[in-house]
């Protein structure tokens, strides 16, 4: 069934508009809408927020003035001065809370209207540490504190990331019993700096643990006996998020828990004082955190200088403040992912044993990423595929950032947090896997480099999926399945300042299609569906089939074979299974050369 004869669709002519302006249309009305959705969430959370937040000195502004009218008449009572004070403090708390409201029931975006600053996140865990010693104490509780020599700063709103901490030790105090004991551990990651509060306590339930971050949620068999509101994790949450954070527990009946959060490292930006603005500093410091997340600590974003041929550094992290980079250093010669000692050399990082540098070409010729991995940490090798779809996204990055920074910001968060997640995406196999299966369709180059940046990106809206469905256990149920299958749109919607071909964004919109018509989103079947979504269903089909997922177990690969082969025609290109059986036929005859990618092949 074509487009036009289905019921309910809006004739060309009646509407004055050509399918293609009402799809651009109805593309941008999509994305409003997701904007909206998104901020109606962020003003909800604030209420709940600031009402639990409100109640603290509200309730010493009332029991102080009640205080002070019995003793009204007492002329022997003192201390009236004293309690006046601390009156006065809390309404100046309540102040300042009211205005930081208001403040953001006025933003676009949260984030935009923190307060951030360079901060060391071992010191802020141990003041609070020091807040809440006395409670702990009165249990007999020990709080263990431990964070590495030489942390590297964060960038985050000091006032709310301690309410975070004051959360989450509170509630380790809250749940343990007397006696036990609670670690704090500060520790850096390639793109932030996360800490982790763990106690010896009660633990939590399997079937509870998905839902302790919802506003107001209490787990029975935990906070029944203690007093709270069951607000404090969903604040935690909400704040962690606005700083484009993450939050994680680990936990088991009986077993204690661990929550850890990790907020972003610090960003050093020189777009600021540039004559002229290069790139949003938002977005770089967003790129330039993804950047460092793939490589496994460094990056520095380098973009031509406006007289030309050398680099100017824009923005940086993982490396220490008191390094000074040098202002202008030779562009490398070529187009292609190099080694990047030399360039780290020029920009005066100096020697790092046991470290390695990659030099990335900004795709369009804007400039180059410098990535550095710190000796022993975790590596994405970035050689041919992976590092030319990560110049793409950058040089993407930076001209949607132009346009839109707070969507391009929230969508390279968004790729941020894929990658946490451990969603299978932009692997180095299944982007080799599809740019095989492409090269041997027959695709043309920049057709292949669609179908790539289409394969890494496709699976975005993952990230947005209600946690409690990822986290779930045992088979999906039918919303649930209609959940993640709405990720696709999701997805592009999350994407869009990304997606800069319009093709792209088509791949990744049908590679839901089925072969024979019964798909979705648009029914289309046979050569009507791109032949990239083609291929992307066969690569997305094998990549969910052989890797663990939370709903299901991995197939050993040959009954993945079997599997995609049985739906030939159905659900598959018969001549997309056939090329796919020849690559993976290959793959298979290779597999101990391919297996070795835990170390970069150059440098
Ligand atoms: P509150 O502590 O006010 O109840 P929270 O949102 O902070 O609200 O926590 C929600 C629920 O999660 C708690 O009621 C409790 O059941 C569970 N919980 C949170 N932290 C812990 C912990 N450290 N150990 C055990 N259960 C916890």
């Amino acid at each position: 069934m074509s487009r036009s004869d289905r019921p309910g669709c809006v004739d060309d002519h009646d509407a004055g508009l050509s399918v293609g302006e009402l799809q651009v249309e109805l593309a941008r009305l999509r994305a409003e809408n997701g904007t909206l959705v998104r901020l109606t969430r962020l003003q909800d959370r604030f209420v709940a927020m600031a009402s639990h937040e409100f109640k603290t000195p509200l309730t010493s502004i009332t029991s102080y003035t009640e205080a002070l009218l019995a003793h009204a008449h007492d002329p022997h009572f003192d201390r009236g001065p004293q309690f006046l004070g601390v009156i006065r403090d809390e309404a100046a708390r309540l102040l300042r809370m009211v205005n930081r409201i208001l403040d953001f029931s006025r933003m676009e975006y949260g984030s935009r209207l923190l307060a951030r600053r360079e901060v060391n996140l071992a010191e802020l865990a141990d003041e609070t540490r020091r807040t809440l010693q006395a409670t702990a104490d009165a249990k007999g509780l020990t709080v263990d504190l431990a964070a590495p020599a030489g942390l590297m700063q964060a960038e985050v709103d000091d006032d709310l990331v301690r309410q975070v901490l004051v959360n989450l030790l509170g509630n380790a105090v809250k749940f343990t019993p007397r006696g036990g004991a609670i670690a704090v551990t500060v520790t850096e990651e390639p793109a932030h700096v996360a800490v982790s509060v763990s106690d010896s306590g009660p633990g939590i339930p399997p079937d509870e643990i998905c839902r302790i971050f919802r506003a107001f949620y209490r787990a029975d068999a935990t906070g029944g006996d203690q007093p709270g509101t069951g607000l404090g994790l969903s604040i935690v949450r909400h704040i962690v998020n606005l700083h484009g954070g993450y939050v994680d527990v680990r936990s088991e009946a009986g077993e204690g828990s661990v929550f850890t959060f990790g907020v972003p490292k610090l960003v050093h930006t020189t777009a600021d004082d540039a004559p002229v603005p290069v790139a949003h500093p938002s977005v770089l410091r967003a790129l330039t955190l993804l950047l460092a997340d793939q490589a496994g600590a460094r990056a520095a974003v380098l973009l031509l200088a406006a007289d030309g041929g050398a680099l100017r550094p824009a923005a940086w992290t993982g490396i220490r403040s008191e390094v000074r980079l040098a202002e202008l250093v030779p562009a490398p010669r070529g187009d292609a992912v190099a080694d990047g000692t030399t360039l780290a050399a020029d920009l005066n990082l100096g020697h790092d044993p046991g470290g390695a540098w990659y030099a990335l070409p900004v795709s369009g010729g804007r400039g180059w990423v410098l990535l550095g991995r710190r000796a022993g940490a975790p590596w994405t090798n970035l050689d041919g595929t992976p590092g030319a779809v990560l110049g793409r996204i950058a040089a993407q990055a930076l001209r949607g950032g132009a346009d839109d920074p707070g969507r391009t910001v929230e969508a390279l968060r968004v790729l941020l947090q894929i990658k946490r997640g451990g969603i299978p995406t932009a692997t180095a196999e299944a982007l080799q896997m599809t740019t095989d299966l492409a090269r041997t369709l027959g695709l043309s180059e920049a057709d292949t480099a669609r179908l790539q940046d289409a394969a890494a990106l496709h699976d975005a809206g993952m990230a947005r999926v209600d946690d409690e469905i990822l986290r779930g256990e045992g088979d999906l149920d039918w919303d649930a399945r209609d959940e993640v299958d709405r990720h696709v749109q999701l997805g592009l919607d999350l994407l869009a300042p990304l997606l800069g071909d319009p093709a792209t964004a088509e791949i990744i919109r049908h590679h839901h299609e089925r072969f024979d018509g019964s798909g979705h989103p648009d029914n289309l079947a046979g050569p009507a569906i791109p032949l990239g979504s083609r291929i992307l269903a066969v690569v997305d089909a094998w990549c969910s089939l052989t890797m663990e997922r939370p709903y299901r177990g991995g197939l050993a690969p040959v009954s993945a074979r079997r599997e995609i082969e049985r739906c030939t025609g159905t659900q598959f290109d018969p001549a997309v299974v056939r090329a796919f059986g020849k690559v993976v036929g290959a793959v298979a005859a290779s597999s101990p050369a391919d297996a070795a990618i835990d170390e970069p092949a150059k440098v």
